[in-house]
């Protein structure tokens, strides 16, 4: 029941909501072999994952009953972190004196508590709602409490509530008109979000950026940032009412302020209020409208990154990589490829992609370099809805390639659902010749069972099992483990975001096959690729 639990937990954090409800559902069928500890974590994991979906009052609901089931176990632990959770939910629901009134419980409760971890989550929440109701000065204080807790934590750099409060402090420093402090902790946010995808600071990271622009003058890119966040937030107009309304407001007089500064935005402006007062439906048109048009321009394509073979010791194949370039800016895959797979688009899409990376890769096959093959990414939707193993039968006729020339590259997401549509698809695909990768290996919690039990040739481990092998003994352990045992099972092993020459030298010494990465190549146009790629062969 333990390993449930803090599976649960886990998916709770990561907001993966639809492995949390079945594993709910599986702690549910026999609630009565739950002590008081897992009883409390049930509730709160219950509550989080509401929270996260914007469900507050059902959040509310799960974290009245975690309250008592901490009581009940009479654990200082417990019982602070549950009325820090209660202090957390009024402050969404907008009700600030509840809120305090939860904050104050917890942090008496802190005094039999020895985790510094607790201390410093609890001072961040007091500091929030202290400053939510205009204690700034005290406000800070408390943050700063809390940032030095934090401090003493070994790995608290990897604890979501650490860039929470990263957050919080840009923001009442920015707020202040303290620059260069909102400066020093906007960096840091930055650098930790550069070492990996957390999709779950997405929001904060453009309202931040948002303000950053607007310090810079770019008024543009402000608005722009802004427009991304709002369309990322609001997304329940239910409680727009409520907490979201002070969000809102506050957005809109940074809006004020720039449109005053420029006339020119009044149109777009107009747009994002008749947007924001009908529905966010509305943004989502014109997110596909945008992503229709941009398919029929040529303004969506791939860029490919090279892959280096250990043992060949030269460019073995290239992953294709989605580029969309709107007008002047260009639009990062994790901006629209999520979105992309709510409608039919995602298929327009990979057809595309499919078709343009087999032209690449038939190009540098004429060029000389015969084995030369080309990975495409896949996502579970495509898998599931379009008939695509026929599309590429068709594709790899037109170019006249065999299959063994393409790879697709799938994550654990395509088991998930356990949809034998996909794994028909995964099985003809096989037979065609094309090898199936294991992408993102080592970042969900079942890509050890997928390996056994699908279809799988390649695995690519995940960069952040790779990124900080140089400095950490425990990294590299574990990454030699995975290699090893990976290899007993005759899989060949792709080390993706592979970025320096001494993490090149271990993975070499831990027998890895293919390395991919800044290192050798970073993603390219064609073009450029080919060139390159002809080049070096000379
Ligand atoms: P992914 O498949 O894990 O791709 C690897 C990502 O890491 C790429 O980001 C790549 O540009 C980046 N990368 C490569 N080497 C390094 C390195 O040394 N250091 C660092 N820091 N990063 C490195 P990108 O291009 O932003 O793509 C993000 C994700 O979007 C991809 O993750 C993939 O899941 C998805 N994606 C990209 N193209 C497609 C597509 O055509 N179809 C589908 N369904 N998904 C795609
Ligand atoms: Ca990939
Ligand atoms: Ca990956």
């Amino acid at each position: 029941m333990d390993e449930l639990i803090s599976l649960f937990m886990m998916t709770a954090v990561y907001v993966d909501y639809e492995n949390h409800s079945r594993i709910e559902d599986i702690i549910l069928t026999h609630p009565e072999d739950l002590n008081g500890g897992q009883h409390y974590y049930l509730e709160i994991g219950r509550g989080m994952i509401r929270y996260y979906l914007k469900h507050y009052d059902e959040a509310l609901a799960h974290y009245v009953i975690a309250t008592t089931k901490a009581y009940d176990t009479g654990d200082a632990n417990f019982i602070a972190d549950a009325n820090r959770y209660m202090g957390i939910i009024y402050r969404k629901l907008n009700d600030l004196d509840q809120a305090s009134y939860y904050i104050e419980k917890s942090v008496s409760a802190l005094k039999d508590v020895d985790s510094k971890l607790l201390y410093a989550t609890v001072y961040l929440t007091c500091g929030v709602i202290l400053v939510d109701t205009g204690e700034l000065e005290h406000g800070i204080r408390v943050y700063k409490k809390a940032y030095e807790y934090f401090n003493t934590v070994k790995d608290a750099k990897r604890h979501v509530n650490y860039v929470i409060l990263l957050f919080n402090m840009f923001d009442v420093f920015d707020s202040l008109d303290k620059a260069d402090m909102a400066h020093q902790y906007f960096d840091e946010i930055r650098l930790i979000l550069n070492t990996g995808d957390f999709p779950v600071y997405n929001p904060m990271m453009l309202r931040a950026e948002s303000r950053m622009l607007k310090r810079q003058g770019l008024y543009e890119q402000a608005l722009s940032a802004l427009e991304k966040f709002l369309k990322a937030e609001v997304q329940t107009p239910k409680y727009t009412a409520g907490y979201y309304k002070n969000e809102i407001k506050q957005v809109f007089d940074q809006i004020a302020v720039l449109k005053d500064k420029n006339r020119s935005l009044n149109s777009r402006l107009t747009l994002m209020y008749d947007s924001m007062d009908t529905s966010l439906d509305h943004m989502d048109y014109e997110f596909e409208k945008r992503l229709d048009q941009a398919l029929d321009q040529e303004g969506i394509y791939p860029h490919f990154q090279l892959k280096w073979s250990v043992e060949q010791n030269k460019y073995i194949g290239a992953e294709a990589l989605i580029r969309w370039q709107d007008k002047d800016k260009m639009i990062p895959p994790s901006d629209f490829i999520h979105e992309a797979e709510k409608s039919d688009l995602i298929i327009r899409l990979s057809e595309l992609i499919i078709h343009k990376s087999l032209k690449f890769c038939k190009d540098v096959v004429t060029s000389g370099l015969n084995d030369f093959k080309v990975s495409v990414n896949i996502s579970p939707y495509q898998l599931a809805n379009q008939d695509l193993a026929k599309y590429i039968r068709n594709e790899l006729l037109f170019f006249n390639l065999e299959g063994s020339h393409l790879k697709i590259e799938i994550t654990e997401r395509s088991f998930l659902e356990q949809n034998p549509k996909i794994l028909e698809e995964l099985y003809v695909l096989k037979e065609m010749g094309i090898k199936i990768a294991l992408d993102d290996f080592g970042t969900g919690y079942s890509s050890l069972s997928c390996v056994t039990n699908f279809p799988i040739d390649v695995i690519k481990i995940d960069r952040s099992l790779i990124n900080n092998i140089e400095d950490d003994m425990k990294s590299r352990k574990l990454l030699a483990g995975i290699i090893r045992m990976m290899k007993e099972l005759d899989l060949e092993i792709v080390a993706e975001g592979v970025e320096n020459e001494k993490q090149v030298a271990i993975l070499k010494q831990f027998g890895c096959d293919v390395i991919q990465g800044y290192y050798y190549a970073k993603p390219d146009k064609h073009e450029s690729v080919k060139n390159n790629l002809t080049s070096y062969k000379k």
